[in-house]
C-alpha cells in the first residue's frame, strides 16, 4: 500500500512541475523545434566545402610527416584522392615524362589513386 501511495504522490509532484501545455504551447514549441533543426541543418550544410575546409575534416592526421613547405612536423593530415589520368595529347606526353611509371603500372585509362597532404600549420596542400 505505502508503494502505491508513494508512486500517486511523485506522479502529483510531476504534473504540478510540468502544468499541462495547451496545443497552441504544443504548436509554438514544435515549431521552435523545426527551425531548430533546419537552422542546424544549415548551418551544418554552410560549414562544409566552400573554400578552406576545416582542418579536424580534412582527411586524417599523420603526426609523423614533415611538411615539405614549413618543415613542421605534426601539423600535416592526409587523404587518399582519385586522379584521372588523361592519355590524350599533352597531357599524355607529359605522363610519359613525369609519370610513366605510374601510368604503366595502373593502365592507360581511368583513375590513378594519389595522396593529398595538408599542412594546417602553413595551409599548404601538396600530392604525393
Ligand atoms: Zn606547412
Amino acid at each position: 500500500m505505502g508503494w502505491y501511495k508513494n508512486q500517486q504522490a511523485r506522479y502529483e509532484a510531476k504534473k504540478a512541475e510540468q502544468p499541462h501545455e495547451t496545443l497552441r504551447d504544443r504548436r509554438t514549441r514544435v515549431d521552435a523545434q523545426k527551425s531548430a533543426r533546419a537552422a542546424y541543418r544549415a548551418a551544418v550544410r554552410d560549414a562544409k566545402p566552400a573554400g578552406q575546409p576545416a582542418p579536424s575534416t580534412h582527411g586524417r592526421s599523420r603526426p609523423e610527416i614533415v611538411c615539405p613547405q614549413c618543415q613542421t612536423k605534426g601539423s600535416v593530415s592526409v587523404e587518399s584522392v582519385k586522379r584521372k589520368t588523361g592519355i590524350h595529347g599533352g597531357k599524355a606526353t607529359a605522363a610519359l615524362f613525369t609519370g610513366g611509371v605510374s601510368l604503366l603500372a595502373t593502365g592507360l585509362s581511368g583513375h590513378r589513386a594519389t595522396t593529398r597532404a595538408h599542412c594546417n600549420n602553413c595551409k599548404s596542400t601538396w600530392e604525393f
